[in-house]
């Protein structure tokens, strides 16, 4: 069976923190590869203006470039409708019957994920991978109730970036830099298209 490593999230704009997140989990858990799902139309992010899919899209292109077991997935993009996990799950182990999928997230979508929809569907079809990310320390009653609704889940510790894509839009709105934060690509897009930038909004 191929170990296939699916990161979901908006990428609004995608961060070393995703990156180092998939690394660390695709080592510990010995996975072939991390296909990134930029989510299109995010259910928990109503609230706020989006980057448009596209340029979040074309952001992660970039940013997976370097590394061999990564690559960029639209499968979640171009649909009218909002895409939940559990529907991208469904779909890819239908094509790819060969494969183990393995959801991979921070510490803080843990605490969430009881309450995601078809949150069974979930957990029957993928394992859950968490990295720690600071702030978010999920206690043992979060753990053991996941693991009552079905949920299979392996904790990776690794090394905290406290790196959020809010931080970095909200850095690129006051003009402060975010070289090092992502990757060097996705600091160039960042510079060439003006994005997040408060003239641009
Ligand atoms: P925002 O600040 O807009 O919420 P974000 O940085 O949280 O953005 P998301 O796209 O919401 O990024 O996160 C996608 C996934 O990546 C989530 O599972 C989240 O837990 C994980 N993640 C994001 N940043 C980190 C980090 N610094 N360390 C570990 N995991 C992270
Ligand atoms: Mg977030």
């Amino acid at each position: 069976m191929r170990r296939v490593g699916i990161m979901g999230g908006t990428f609004d704009p995608i961060h070393m923190g995703h990156l180092s997140c998939a690394e660390m989990a695709r080592d510990a858990c010995a996975l072939d590869e991390v296909l990134f799902v930029t989510a299109g139309n995010p259910n928990f992010k109503q609230d706020r203006r989006i980057a448009p899919a596209k340029e979040r899209h074309a952001m992660v292109e970039l940013a997976v470039q370097g590394n061999a077991a990564f690559s960029a997935s639209d499968a979640e993009i171009g649909g009218a409708e909002v895409a939940y996990t559990a529907d991208t799950l469904a779909r890819l182990s239908g094509e790819r019957p060969d494969a183990e999928l393995f959801f991979i997230m921070g510490t803080d979508s843990l605490m969430t994920l009881a309450h995601w929809k078809n949150a069974s569907r979930i957990a029957e079809l993928a394992c859950i991978i968490c990295v720690s990310r600071p702030g978010f320390m999920p206690d043992g009653t979060v753990l053991s109730s996941l693991e009552e609704m079905g949920f299979r889940i392996k904790m990776v510790e690794a090394p905290l970036l406290d790196i959020s894509s809010s931080q970095i839009r909200a850095r690129v709105a006051r003009g402060e830099t975010v070289r090092y934060l992502v990757p060097d690509q996705v600091h160039s897009y960042l510079q060439a298209t003006g994005l997040y930038r408060k003239e641009r909004a």
